[in-house]
């Protein structure tokens, strides 16, 4: 019987394996390493706040790609959303801890023992891999896990989400492991909210930045917050969808970085005249922009991260109406500050901290605060990694940074390309890893269609390889739903 393991057990590899098992004709064995998140939820949906909403519909969050409607089936099952009408629950931002649920109730669909329905049978292991070793032997290679123990395996798959989250580049300092300084958002810093005549700094004004402002709103802190970031541009709201006619030419992907920008300029500000919202350009393009992101050379994806990304971040992941709703009410009332600057360092100070900010035309301020939460997204420069299996991965050649240093090197088949630039036939990635490769490869929408495809892709015989596993546009239309 052959024997795939998976690092990591979010989203990702959690519906790989069930992909797998559901799509096995054959015997296997599936191993799920995971560790630090709970199986099944990884990061996203580990929550168990109840203020922490899913950024996308109901209607467009099943994990399924061949089957759209199944996480809205799902939820019609549930005492607590069975008796809302079909058109209120498609449209509704679930709470993230609700998802988490799904995706456990989907993976222990497929933990029963081998029958001759499902030949496939999955085993949890809670562990870090912390290496790879390849056999002398055979094809085959060691997942090594920090315990020391090894999983003998034919195919493996990286899905391990996205790096740690980063800093300003001096974690290692004492300042910075100051008791009230929280390098990262999903830690425990709630036992440490300081009282409300202080500031709450954090770092950072995107999604993560949203989830704490809004625990702490539900925790009745009523200090003020100080959200520091380079643009100081807070999430999008999501906003209903208008008729607009098709305005993109027959393959975007050959327009290039400028034509591509000035077709946007024109209908974003055709949009904004019409008094609609121009993020509707950016949901029209999201069925291409895998497509046209590779066709960009080099510079023209070092100028798009340079002058666009930041902006495109804003629009492309939207939050709740009603989130928004709050986030722009504490900000008019004067209990979230947004400020541009970034954050140089912090210096203890007693029990409270003094965060050291460069503003845009290069002063410097200090900022006193209570609390200093990190929510500025993981760790953009994979070559200089702190994650110990991709380490040891970069160093023994199986692994190589992509172009960008955003990922590693994956082949259209999701083979990773090692550091002789050959693809290998046993070591697969998906999802934030492909990040410098597919650019788009963070949410759900995407997510899923790989963990369907890398399945079929590890479990294919040697005939069907030849196939190259990415997904047609018509079929990205399908999965895609409608955003
Ligand atoms: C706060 C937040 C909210 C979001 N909300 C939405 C949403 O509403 N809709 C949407 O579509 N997307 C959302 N996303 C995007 C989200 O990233 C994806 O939906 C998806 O959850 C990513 O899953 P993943 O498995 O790729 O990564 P992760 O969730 O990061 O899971 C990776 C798992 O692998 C484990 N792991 C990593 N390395 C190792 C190792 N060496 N050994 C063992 N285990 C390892 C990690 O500990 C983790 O458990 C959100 C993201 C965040 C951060």
């Amino acid at each position: 019987m052959k024997t795939v393991t998976i690092i990591g057990g979010g989203f990702s590899g959690t519906m790989a394996a069930v992909n797998l098992a559901r799509l096995s004709d054959e015997a296997l064995k599936i191993v799920l390493v995971n560790d630090r998140h709970p199986l099944g939820r990884g990061i996203a949906y580990s929550t168990t706040r109840s203020e922490h909403l899913l950024n996308v519909a109901a209607r467009n969050m099943s994990a399924v790609p061949d089957h759209p409607g199944h996480f809205l089936e799902w939820l019609h099952s549930r005492s607590d959303f069975s008796d809302l009408p079909e058109p209120q629950l498609r449209e509704m931002y679930v709470p993230r801890r609700v998802y988490g649920d799904y995706l456990r109730s989907l993976l222990q669909n497929y933990l029963a023992p081998i029958d001759s329905h499902h030949p496939a049978e999955i085993e949890i292991i809670e562990a870090e891999a912390v290496d790879i070793v390849p056999s002398s032997q055979d094809d085959s290679a060691d997942v090594v896990l920090d315990n020391g123990d090894k999983i003998a395996s034919d195919r493996i798959l990286l899905a391990t989400g996205n790096q740690p989250p980063a800093g300003p580049g001096r974690e290692e300092t004492e300042e910075f492991r100051h008791p009230q300084y929280c390098p990262d958002p999903w830690g425990n810093w709630r036992k440490r909210i300081p009282d409300s005549s202080e500031n709450i700094v954090i770092a950072g004004t995107g999604l993560s930045m949203v989830d704490s402002f809004l625990t702490l709103e539900e925790l009745g802190w009523r200090g003020q917050i100080i959200a520091i970031s380079r643009n100081g541009m807070i999430p999008q709201s999501h906003f209903r969808g208008i008729d607009y006619p098709d305005f993109l030419p027959e393959n975007p992907e050959s327009v290039g970085l400028a034509g591509m920008y000035s077709l946007l300029k024109t209908h974003c500000e055709q949009l904004t005249r019409l008094g609609e919202n121009p993020g509707l350009v950016v949901d029209r393009l999201r069925p291409f922009t895998q497509r046209i992101w590779q066709k960009f050379s080099i510079e023209e994806k070092q100028h798009f991260l340079k002058h666009y990304a930041a902006r495109w971040n804003v629009i492309r992941h939207r939050i709740a109406q009603p989130i928004h709703q709050r986030l722009t009410e504490a900000i008019t009332e004067g209990r979230v500050k947004v400020q541009r600057g970034s954050l140089k360092d912090v210096r203890g100070h007693g029990e409270s901290l003094e965060v050291v900010v460069k503003t845009p035309d290069g002063d410097q301020q200090i900022i006193p605060g209570g609390l200093v939460i990190n929510c500025t997204g993981p760790n953009a420069g994979f070559s200089h990694t702190k994650v110990k299996l991709f380490q040891n991965l970069l160093q023994r050649g199986l692994i190589i940074p992509d172009e960008l240093d955003m990922g590693i090197q994956v082949g259209p088949d999701f083979t990773v390309i090692d550091a002789n630039g050959v693809s290998s036939s046993k070591l697969y990635a998906m999802g934030a890893l492909m990040k410098g490769t597919l650019w788009e490869t963070i949410a759900v929408p995407e997510l899923r269609g790989q963990a369907m495809r890398v399945a079929e892709m590890m479990i294919a015989t040697s005939t069907d390889q030849d196939r190259d596993y990415r997904l047609s546009v018509e079929e990205e239309h399908v999965i895609e739903y409608y955003i």
